[in-house]
């Protein structure tokens, strides 16, 4: 460990988790039977793509907003993610009778913008482009005194992240490798630091994927680095890092023993696998822990091993596709 103590202890964690008890779903850790033959040691699967909104970011989301005071809750909370944590904040929000407003390019599909819309959120449509969005998010911070609430870099955020490292510690005891989908570094960030709090001797690997990764280019680079976004199966894994990054770079740089990057052919047997072998439906960014041991890309496995399934936001015909085996699920037939 490089930076010596990790940022974050255990009692963070504990504190965070007794705040979103009854608000986020304990989601069980499950053998899954294909991979501990295949691995010789048991393979665990930790299923929080069962959790409400349909990813972990509901426990980063909803220990945020816990957080906050009642005047700033009062206030009402803002970010720019159509994503997963645009989802999982406006859910969070609604249960604390807090306003949500999320702020979005022109460039949104229908579906996304309606299912935001459905949990009870604000939606504000701005300009053509992420940035402009944000540039928004700014504005209603200032001018109207919105609380932002970012989707990792934020040590609220990687408390609630890391509860799901407490449950994994929970589960399954001489756990020896975690297997973290890794972007802005959130989760891989809070998983690190409560695994090894409980457990020091395990190993924490965050998974990406080779088009625009921006965390390990800014860990191989010693700071934070902009990469240029490509289009992947694991699109909740794309975006930066952001180059002022105040927490999640550093944890990341000080607690992950490897990053391992996976390609598209690699992502999409991992989401096949999910389905045909264990009845799950993924999203890429939740199969990159299959793609990754499916690939042989995990060394030195010495005790069990816990994958992390993120998420199943995947849209409906792209999976068709991948389960299809289509050579190009991200172009082809789209509708
Ligand atoms: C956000 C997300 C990730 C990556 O989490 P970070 O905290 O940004 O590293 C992984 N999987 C899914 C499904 C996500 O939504």
């Amino acid at each position: 460990m490089a930076g010596g103590m990790p940022v974050m202890e255990l009692d963070t964690f504990l504190a965070a988790r007794q705040r979103i008890a009854g608000r986020v779903l304990r989601t069980p850790l499950v053998l899954s039977a294909s991979l501990s033959e295949r691995c010789g040691l048991p393979v665990g699967m930790k299923l929080e793509h069962h959790q409400t909104t349909g990813s972990f970011k509901l426990r980063g989301a909803a220990n945020a907003v816990l957080s906050l005071s009642p005047k700033e809750r009062a206030r009402g909370v803002v970010a720019a993610s159509t994503g997963n944590h645009g989802r999982a904040l406006a859910h969070a929000a609604k249960a604390e009778g807090s306003s949500a407003t999320i702020c979005m390019s022109q460039l949104v599909p229908e579906n996304k913008l309606s299912e935001i819309r459905r949990l009870g959120a604000n939606v504000r449509i701005v300009g053509r482009s992420q940035d402009e969005a944000q540039q928004e998010v700014d504005r209603l911070v200032s001018e109207e005194g919105l609380v932002m609430v970012p989707p990792f870099d934020h040590p609220a955020i990687v408390a609630g992240q890391g509860t799901l490292g407490l449950e994994i510690v929970e589960d399954m005891p001489e756990v020896s490798t975690v297997l973290v989908p890794l972007s802005g570094g959130g989760l891989a960030a809070g998983v690190a630091a409560a695994v090894k709090a409980r457990r020091p001797k395990a190993r924490v690997i965050g998974l990406t994927m080779e088009r625009g990764a921006a965390m390990k280019a800014s860990l191989d680079a010693g700071r934070p680095v902009q990469v240029e976004e490509e289009a992947s199966l694991a699109d909740s894994l794309g975006g930066g890092i952001g180059l002022d990054n105040r927490v999640t770079f550093a944890m990341c740089r000080d607690l992950l023993d490897d990053v391992v990057l996976l390609s598209e052919e690699e992502i999409a047997a991992g989401i096949r696998h999910a389905y045909e072998q264990e009845r799950e439906i993924v999203e890429g960014a939740g199969a990159v822990g299959f793609a990754a041991l499916l690939a042989g890309k995990i060394r030195n496995i010495n005790g069990p091993v816990a994958v992390i399934l993120s998420g199943r936001n995947i849209d409906m015909g792209l999976h068709r596709r991948v389960i299809n085996g289509e050579t190009d699920p991200l172009r082809e037939g789209r509708t």
